[in-house]
Parts: structure tokens; sequence; C-alpha cells
């Protein structure tokens, strides 16, 4: 039975940074190329590097305008290509399923082959930095419909895993596995702290929970993410509104004696970086997943040497992580209310206001519904 497939896809494009995103039909490639996919994006959750992009305030990375926003989603298969009839992991896929896929890295270049580090692929092909206006068009996820690249990864998401979890799943969730895989091991007697309480920050404190640490401190802020943070399992909260580095520095020493054990930050924010570094204990380990913004930062590398640190980068992630991500989400369903993150829930026409209002940090994460918000 062959169906017929929709020649054009409603999406909400950026023309030019920092203006409202525009109502446009994408056309729909003619061809599913083999080992490629089309999906109907069932919900697309905002990231903060959605938010950063259409701004103009991401300079690590060029994108090529106009592009779709959006990389945090899951679709429901609608055409394949020939030989896409498994995912990653070998689950057999059909028309209809529900899956997560990531960016398209080469497999054919040392960072892919020999390191084994498909995040670090220098031809890596990303969602949502792409000309739309060129094959194969759906390269965003603020879109109806999306094309899935031939060698991304994809994996079938479990029927237990909600889709709106399972969108967030695919890089706030994602991005933490990778970066609790890049720290290893935590002892039962450690102290993590996690810099920041938007949803990266979150999700980390369940998993710093569930990692067996002795006790996890979450600094960030408004209140209403704290009381969250709280609800997540942080033991204690610092909070950054009208305070400054040193007073939460004073702060977190007070509740460790010698500083955090582990400290993981997720904030994104100018001086983080120097921050953490500052509160950590002699010997500690600091993973920095949050700084991608253009800005500097000094520091005395004296610490690092003193402090006999080990500071550890982790970027994006790799299909093994969107794996751990949703078993994470399906081993915890039942114990979290994942519905909290998702604060706000906006049609295409709204994408705009939904980044406006996560910018404004009224949003702890917004969600867009392509096809509509009738009846969520
Ligand atoms: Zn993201
Ligand atoms: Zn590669």
């Amino acid at each position: 039975v062959s169906v017929a497939l929709p020649t054009e896809s409603r999406a909400a494009v950026l023309t030019a940074y920092a203006e409202p995103l525009e109502l446009r039909e994408i056309p729909v490639p003619r061809e599913i190329e083999p080992g490629a996919l089309l999906v109907e994006v069932e919900v697309t959750t905002i990231c903060g590097t959605d938010v950063h992009l259409c701004a103009g305030k991401l300079e690590t990375v060029n994108a090529e305008l106009p592009i779709i926003p959006g990389h945090e989603f899951v679709g429901r298969i609608v055409a394949m290509g020939a030989g896409a009839d498994r995912d990653a992991i070998g689950t057999p896929l059909a028309v209809g399923d529900r899956i997560v896929w990531e960016h398209e890295a080469c497999g054919a270049c040392p960072a892919c082959s020999v390191q084994l580090a498909p995040e670090l692929c220098p031809n890596r092909r990303y969602y949502m930095f792409m000309d739309c206006t060129k094959p194969p068009y759906l390269v965003g996820g603020f879109s109806q419909y999306c094309y899935v690249f031939p060698k991304s990864g994809r994996l079938r998401v479990p029927d237990e895993v909600d889709s709106d979890w399972a969108a967030a799943s695919s890089c706030a969730l994602r991005t933490v596995m990778h970066a609790f895989e890049r720290l290893g091991r935590i002892a039962p007697w450690e102290t993590v702290a996690i810099q920041g309480t938007g949803p990266l920050g979150l999700f980390a404190i369940l998993a710093a929970k569930r990692s067996g640490a002795r006790s996890v401190i979450a600094i960030g802020g408004p209140q209403e993410r704290l009381d969250l943070a709280r609800d997540y399992g942080a033991d204690e909260l610092v909070g950054v509104e009208g305070t400054d580095p040193e007073s939460r520095r004073e702060q977190v020493l007070a509740l460790t004696g010698t500083g955090p054990d582990v400290v993981m930050e997720f904030s994104g924010a100018p001086g983080a970086f120097s921050e953490g570094l500052g509160m950590l204990r002699r010997g500690g380990r600091y993973v920095v997943v949050g700084q991608v913004g253009g800005f500097e930062d000094p520091v005395r590398p004296s610490l690092i040497t003193t402090k006999q640190a080990t500071v550890i980068g982790s970027w994006s992630a790799s299909i093994a992580h969107y794996w751990q991500a949703l078993e994470f989400l399906r081993l915890t369903a039942a114990d979290v209310d994942y519905g909290r993150m998702i604060s706000g829930r906006f049609g295409l026409e709204d994408a705009t206001l939904a980044l406006q209002r996560m910018s404004d940090l009224l949003e702890i994460k917004a969600a867009i519904y392509p096809s509509g918000v009738t009846g969520r």
C-alpha cells in the first residue's frame, strides 16, 4: 500500500535574528533516501540553544538562514527510505511508530571511527542550523514534518514514555546522560553541586540522586525552579537572585566544609565557570556543559593546579545517550512528575511568543505542537 506523501509542511521559519518567526509552507522532499525517514512531528520542546540562536546570541555556531528552529523533538514515521526498517538497537520500525533521532555524524572520519565520539564529527549535520530552502528542506522541529537524515541514529520511543518527555530527552536529558558518563562514578560519600536549575540542571538533579550521590546542592533560580529542584530531590538550595558569586561560594562551603566533590555546570551563565571552579574541593571534578556562549570568563590557571582539579567538558551526545535518556525516563516515570517541567504549550503560530517566554524565564520548558495544541 503506498500512502500519498504530503507535498508541503507548515513551519515557523527564522529569516533574520531577533525578528519574529515567519509561517511558511516548506516543500516535502519527493524522495526519501535509503536509510532516511519522513516523520510527522508530534511535539518539539524548546531548548536554550533555540532561544539563543533565534536571538542571534549563539556566537559559537554558524547557522545558514533561513532556518527552521527546533531540535528537541518526537515524530511519528510517515515514510521510510530503503533499509530504514530498524532503529539503532535493532527494534523493527514501521509507519506510525514514535521515534527520537540525532544529528547526523558522517561515520567516516577520525572522530567517528577512531575516537568513537561522533558528537565531535566535523562533518556533522545539525538540525536547525541548515538552510530550509535547500533539500531536504525539513531540517528543524518547528514544522509539521521533519526529515531524518540517512545516517542519523534513531530509536523507537517506549510506550511508557510520554511524547512531551521523550522530546525533552532528545536534547536536554541526553546531554545530561552524556555529562554523567564523562564524569564517571559518583561514590556514595560524594556531594554534587549542580549549577543551573533550568531543564538540564533539573534532569541532572534527578540523575545525581539516582547515581547515589550523598547530597545534591542546586544553585539556581528563580524560586519556582528552586521549588521544583527540591521536589526532584535536591538536598540543599542556593539561590542566584540577589546574591553574588562570593556569597554563594561561602554558602556552599558552609554546607560542605571543603567544597563539593563534584560540580556540574548546566547554567550557561557568564561567570559560572570561574564560580564553579572556585567552590570545587581540592581534588574534585568539574563537568562543564552549559557554556556555549561566546563570552570570556577569566580564571587563575593555578587554581586548577593547586586544587589538582579535573575539568571535563561535555558536548552534545550520541545515540547511546539518547537510549540512556529514554531508559532513564521509562524507569523513573512512576516516581517523577516530569509534566511539571513542561510549563507551556503552543501552536506554530505562537512559536515566537514561546521563544520570548523562554528567554524571559517565564517558562521552564515550552512545547510546540506543529499540528496544534487542541486536545493536548
Ligand atoms: Zn538543545
Ligand atoms: Zn564523522
